[in-house]
């Protein structure tokens, strides 16, 4: 194909003045000149270079740059960054190029964006590792890590031209860390479009069929708010209020969510929308006009009184403020109304930025400044400590992070009124080792508004609550199991693990004293000796072990007479530790797998968790010890195996037969008469002829729901069979089990 090139080099100018002209009113003296070294540095910098859609590279950093400006809102400084994201990682120039062109606080970024990025291509570590690495940037400029969303989204944006698996890796890593990240910083927006895209990668049919069903409702929807507004609008006017009223349709990832968890249909969605009152406020005036409009909207419409959340007086931690209320339609439907002012608005689309450019932007008009202290700053300066913590295993702390991102906050106070908050499900021990260590170390159990509680007691909003402790009290593993904040399991485990070294030495005493009784030297060969003989995977578990007469000291002396004994389970180990790497490349190497063909070199089986049967949308993952597991793309778990282990992910299609059946499991849901279960089993097996392998039926209060086993050929024969199924009278849903 031949490449215009004149007509490219004036896109990419096109697409160049349109971001200047949108970071316009961000800009400050000398910042254009600045702005236009940086795209004239990038576009020489990746003049030779083209993604793998073909279009010219620059298109990218252009783009990232203008996702920073347009959708997050950030400045001068990170837009010249964004334009320069790739330079260092892709192309010949280097670290101190940038410092001497662009100074000390650019050069950090890049610094930043580059140590964190690549690094998910690797196959050697584990992914954990690098998100940690990513996360620990965040304790240098979070502008790294908006900057990297920013640069992911457009990847997401652009997935299109990926390779299948490379696609379900990145959409994977996507749903697992770059999306509640965004929702934890408060982007709401591109948390939202992030998750979409992950859906549509990953199960295409689902979202284009609930893509259509939106826009086939559209119209409904228009003229349900258009009927909706009627009543309240001249009285908003009135009361001298300035707003505007929108619907705002629930993302595709959370209408899907709430079908799959429900069980329901799309038409079955109630709350498909919320409207949403913008006010154009005074900032002095903001509170006292949300709970006007509140106050006009209740007039009219009832609202019901458990569904009020004020997150006007409380924001959230990640800063987000409204007011929301659940209301009766004059059409008997409950509908969700959301009130807040523009500049809540702003902060609740784009975030962060938009947060600092409310509390530090030095053109604020009139010099204004939002005094709340963000619970993001506090949040950030949790993870800072959490993050400091190097002893800490990547995996460990991955989860514990994750578990911090998706988390809400619970508040509650100490006796004296202290406020404390907490993540959401905390208990009376994740109290006591927020207020202070030693008190957390020594909780015996606590009393919250006066009643005496167990120490794994979940605390709720508003609780009272005071510690008990004990001299004698000390952590045990248990403790894990109950506590949510990241402080108290760190703490928990640092105890667990000084505990685990005390005992250790204790135990290794034992094993000298006994060595020096039966006359052998303390030293590596006998040390191996003993650890083949008891199977224990090191000497502190050896150690340990003998503390606490899990292995008698008695029996030592025994690893010194038995024949040279080598574990069985030290080989597996070893073999496993070789196998993954030799046979993804080889799999690779002869373009992914074909299932049915008589690849006979390859061991695969179907994953358990998902029960894949041909035609469904599958991938390849090598396990240590069973060869290649077969898992659907909606499998449950397959979010974690390719974020996690995306190397050893391969690329799997179905041949086209297949004489072995499949099993696969049906759900029913049914009015529950005389014949159904004869009318269903009919279908299966002679219409269909199908066999059956197991029913399961329950009955209560006039439903049926069952479980029915069998065998099929393939994903086309079972969606046939799900159809006709649905036509028996008396039948209310058909889903697939996994
Ligand atoms: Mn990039």
């Amino acid at each position: 194909m031949e490449i215009d090139l004149e007509k490219e080099n004036k896109e990419i100018l096109r697409r160049y003045r349109k971001l200047l002209r949108d970071a316009k009113p961000i800009m400050q003296e000398g910042d254009p000149q600045i702005i236009k070294k940086a795209f004239y540095t990038a576009l020489e910098a990746h003049k030779d270079m083209r993604r793998k859609s073909g279009e010219p590279y620059i298109y990218h950093p252009i783009a990232v740059a203008q996702i920073a400006v347009e959708e997050i809102g950030l400045g001068t400084t990170s837009l010249v960054s964004a334009l320069l994201h790739d330079v260092v990682e892709d192309t010949s120039l280097e670290l101190r190029d940038i410092k001497r062109d662009f100074g000390p606080k650019v050069a950090k970024i890049i610094d930043g964006l580059t140590k964190i990025s690549g690094v998910f291509d690797s196959r050697s570590s584990l992914q954990a590792e690098n998100f940690r690495k990513m996360i620990l940037t965040l304790s240098d400029d979070v502008r790294v890590i908006l900057i990297k969303l920013a640069d992911r989204l457009h990847n997401m944006r652009t997935l299109d031209s990926m390779p299948r698996d490379k696609q379900l890796k990145i959409a994977s890593e996507t749903i697992f860390l770059y999306a509640p990240l965004a929702h934890r910083l408060g982007l709401y927006a591109i948390k939202t479009e992030l998750e979409d895209l992950y859906l549509k990668y990953t199960n295409t049919e689902r979202y284009s069929s609930i893509a259509q069903k939106i826009k086939q409702t559209q119209a409904a929807r228009d003229k349900f708010i258009r009927d909706f507004i009627v009543p309240i609008h001249d009285s908003l006017t009135k009361a001298g209020l300035k707003f505007t009223i929108k619907g705002r349709p629930k993302s595709i990832f959370s209408i899907n969510k709430k079908m799959d968890k429900q069980g329901i249909g799309f038409e079955e969605i109630y709350d498909l929308f919320a409207i949403r009152i913008i006010l154009d406020s005074e900032s002095d005036q903001e509170k006292s006009d949300c709970w006007k409009a509140y106050s006009i909207v209740t007039d009219f419409y009832k609202p019901s009184p458990d569904r009020l959340r004020d997150w006007i007086s409380t924001p959230k931690a990640n800063g987000y403020e409204s007011l929301h209320t659940t209301v009766m339609s004059s059409s008997g439907q409950w509908v969700e109304v959301q009130i807040r002012t523009q500049r809540m608005d702003d902060i609740a689309e784009k975030g962060y930025a938009a947060h600092w450019k409310y509390k530090e932007s030095p053109n604020n008009a009139n010099g204004k400044v939002s005094t709340k202290v963000s619970g993001l700053e506090q949040w950030i300066q949790k993870v800072r400590d959490m993050i400091e913590r190097n002893d800490y295993s990547a995996l460990e702390f991955v989860a514990d992070f994750r578990q911090n991102l998706f988390n809400e906050e619970v508040f509650a106070f100490t006796p004296k009124g202290k406020l404390v908050t907490l993540p959401n499900g905390s208990t009376a021990l994740d109290f006591a080792f927020e207020i202070h260590t030693e008190i957390g170390v020594h909780c015996l159990g606590a009393k919250v508004n006066h009643k005496l509680v167990p120490l794994s007691h979940k605390l709720n909003n508003g609780d009272q609550v005071e510690i008990l402790t004990s001299a004698k009290q000390k952590p045990s593993e248990d403790w894990l199991k109950f506590v949510v904040s990241s402080k108290a399991r760190a703490r928990i485990k640092d105890y667990l693990k000084d505990d685990r070294k005390k005992i250790a030495a204790e135990g290794k005493s034992i094993v000298e004293r006994k060595l020096k009784q039966i006359k052998k030297d303390f030293n590596a060969e006998s040390l191996q000796k003993m650890l083949s003989y008891f199977n224990a995977k090191n000497a502190i578990e050896l150690y340990i072990d003998v503390a606490k007469e899990i292995v008698e000291a008695k029996d030592i002396k025994k690893a010194f007479e038995a024949p040279v004994h080598v574990s069985s389970k030290r080989i597996t180990e070893e073999v496993i530790a070789v196998n993954p790497d030799t046979a993804i490349k080889q799999i690779q190497d002869g373009g992914g797998l074909v299932i049915g063909d008589n690849l006979k070199s390859v061991d695969y089986s179907y994953a358990k968790c998902c029960n894949p049967i041909p035609g469904d949308d599958v991938f390849g993952f090598v396990s240590v010890s069973e060869g290649v597991k077969i898992h659907r793309t909606s499998c449950p778990n397959a979010v974690e195996l390719m974020s996690h282990y995306g190397y050893r992910v391969i690329k799997v299609r179905w041949a086209n037969q297949t004489d072995l059946p499949f099993q696969a499991a049906i759900h029913l849901k049914g009015a529950d008469r005389v014949g159904i279960i004869n009318d269903v089993t009919r279908v299966i097996s002679n219409e269909l002829k199908v066999n059956i392998r197991s029913i399961l039926i329950n009955t209560n209060d006039g439903v049926f729901e069952g479980k029915i086993t069998l065998d099929v050929q393939d994903a086309r024969q079972f969606d046939r069979l799900c159809m006709k199924m649905k036509t028996i009278p008396d039948i209310i849903s058909v889903s697939r089990i996994i």
